[in-house]
């Protein structure tokens, strides 16, 4: 498959890796927000989450928490971003979905998005579409 993270997880690739188990790899972003900003990924071709399975995520999520601890301690970062688009519209680049996680200091010039408020009653209409009950 014509993926760049394909081919990092097949070593065709290199990169710098920072963890890896049979599921799992974690590697330095190339184009670093800061240093030691680290992309989390599935070894499996899964584009989005939406299309990455719940337990596979769920390990992910206790990965990134370990790696963000750690790149915390080594940088000095004050806190970190963890951060996931889906689709090119969001900003996704490579469609292999990925983890960022941004070590964050004060000042270091990252803004994030902007919000708006909601016009009347959206708020109230968009909670009722969107609500999902547990059974
Ligand atoms: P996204 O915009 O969420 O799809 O992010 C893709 C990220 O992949 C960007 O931050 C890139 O800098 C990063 N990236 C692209 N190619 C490589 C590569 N060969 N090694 C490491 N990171 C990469
Ligand atoms: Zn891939």
């Amino acid at each position: 498959m014509d993926c760049i993270f394909c081919k990092i997880v097949s070593g065709e690739i290199p990169s710098y890796k920072v963890y890896e188990d049979d599921d799992i790899l974690a590697f330095l972003d190339i184009i670093p927000v800061n240093p030691g900003h680290t992309l989390v990924i599935p070894k499996k071709h899964y584009e989005t989450i939406l299309d990455t399975p719940d337990d596979v995520l769920k390990n992910i999520l206790v990965v990134s928490k370990r790696i963000a601890q750690k790149i915390m301690e080594v940088t000095g970062a004050e806190g970190f971003n963890f951060n996931q688009n889906n689709f090119s519209v969001s900003g996704q680049v490579v469609p292999h979905v990925h983890f960022h996680i941004i070590p964050r200091f004060e000042n270091d010039g990252l803004k994030l998005w902007a919000g708006d408020k909601y016009d009347d009653g959206q708020a109230e209409i968009l909670t009722k579409k969107i609500r999902i009950y547990n059974d």
